[in-house]
């Protein structure tokens, strides 16, 4: 079956929050997210982690690398499909 949004429920520690200023668990998520690269807006599944503390988004560096690889891996899909259509139209 899919992957549903909020499935992957996990907490990461030490995690650094500048509205706490302090290293404090964070809470992850999956959530439809849009990255922009090279203009293209791609959306994609990826990770939002909020600080236990405050809730406010936090960024760790695992998760923002992991969110950039997924938006990369749907910008190239969708290259191929723009190169696919192309190829239609003529
Ligand atoms: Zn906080």
């Amino acid at each position: 079956m899919g992957l549903l949004a909020g499935v992957f429920k996990a907490v990461l520690t030490n995690v650094y929050c500048c509205e706490c200023d302090d290293y404090l668990e964070a809470t992850t998520k999956m959530e439809v997210m849009t990255t922009k690269i090279k203009g293209c807006e791609i959306q994609h599944f990826g990770t939002v982690a909020k600080c236990k503390e405050c809730g406010k988004e936090v960024y760790p560096t695992r998760t923002t690398k992991e969110n950039m690889d997924k938006a990369m891996v749907g910008y190239e899909w969708l290259q191929k499909e723009i190169a696919k259509d192309k190829k239609k139209k003529r």
